[in-house]
């Protein structure tokens, strides 16, 4: 009798709209079938596999398979994913990568180690991590250049450089939200009047060279105006926006390669004028020549690089 009731009560908690419990409390996956009753949150079977390894913080149970006590099940209704949110993500920093049900384990499991066990994002905690100021220390294993063999080297991650100089294993999703954090950084500083909401989604991007030039039209008549060039290497795309922080792009340049009659040059075409950048960059694709101009000779040559090195770079199927 208890026993059922007991479940039969648990489920139909469980189902009830608006307590937060019809997702998995950390990774958001429908339907969750186990719960933690240290924690009272609602998981799904594999992040249930990874608060199993957790037993100082959590416990788990089926919701079908086991049996649930009287005072369980009341300290589930007490509970549940929306309340835990509110205590163990209620600082969670906007640049902190918070993983779903698709990602891979490790990810997974930092989240829930982090959010429970460190508990890194409890309102009153006043332990800040390093990785929150976006800055870091420690030893990386690095391919060797001749040796093909990791070797251990020092390498600091720095917010205000922007630049990562190093990381190991055990620490990699530290490290991913280091340099996430220190991304961010860099945006905020960049963009100080955009809305964070506008900001972490470009997190994630990251281009193999951006900045502004102008660019004129297909007859290379048309005047030239000023738009934010990304360079991405793995799609072979030169996109560009009017504004940096567009969410769309204004339009686009498939980077080929040498093979099929792609080349960039330090140039503009004969008889072409910029308007006020003056040092050209034309790339030259089998259907037209697109003309473009960069504000200094640094520029130029960062842009011509970049290219060039897409261009050399045969295409795969
Ligand atoms: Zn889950």
């Amino acid at each position: 009798m208890e026993r059922d009731s007991g479940r039969t009560g648990l489920l139909g908690l469980l189902r009830a709209s608006g307590a937060g419990n019809t997702r998995c409390a950390d990774c958001g996956a429908p339907d969750p079938e186990w719960a933690s009753y240290t924690l009272g949150v609602f998981i799904c079977l594999n992040c249930s596999g990874i608060h199993r390894n957790l037993p100082e913080i959590s416990r788990v149970k089926s919701l079908r398979l086991d049996f649930w006590e009287h005072d369980l099940v009341e300290f589930m209704k007490k509970h549940g994913n929306l309340c835990a949110k509110a205590i163990y993500e209620a600082e969670v920093p906007p640049f902190y990568y918070v993983p779903q049900s698709k990602d891979c384990l490790v990810l997974r499991e930092q989240w829930i180690r982090a959010k429970y066990e460190r508990k890194e994002f409890v309102a009153t905690s006043i332990s800040h991590d390093a990785c929150t100021s976006g800055s870091r220390e420690g030893f990386l294993w690095k391919r060797g250049r001749d040796s093909k063999q990791f070797l251990p080297r020092q390498f600091i991650l720095s917010a205000r450089d922007g630049v990562l100089k190093y990381y190991t294993k055990e620490e990699i999703v530290d490290w991913f939200n280091a340099i996430r954090a220190a991304r961010f950084h860099y945006l905020r500083t960049t963009f100080p009047t955009a809305p964070e909401s506008e900001l972490v989604p470009k997190i994630t991007r990251s281009y193999f060279k951006e900045g502004y030039m102008e660019k004129t039209g297909p007859t290379h008549k048309e005047v030239f105006k000023k738009r934010w060039f990304s360079l991405d290497s793995q799609e072979r795309n030169l996109i560009y926006f009017k504004d940096p922080l567009d969410a769309f792009e204004t339009g686009r340049v498939i980077i080929g390669s040498k093979e099929h009659g792609y080349e960039v040059r330090a140039s503009l075409p004969r008889g072409v004028k910029g308007r006020r950048w003056k040092a050209g960059l034309t790339i030259v694709t089998p259907k037209r020549e697109f003309v473009f101009a960069c504000e200094n000779d640094r520029e130029q040559k960062e842009w011509m690089e970049a290219l060039n090195e897409i261009i050399s770079q045969p295409m795969t199927a």
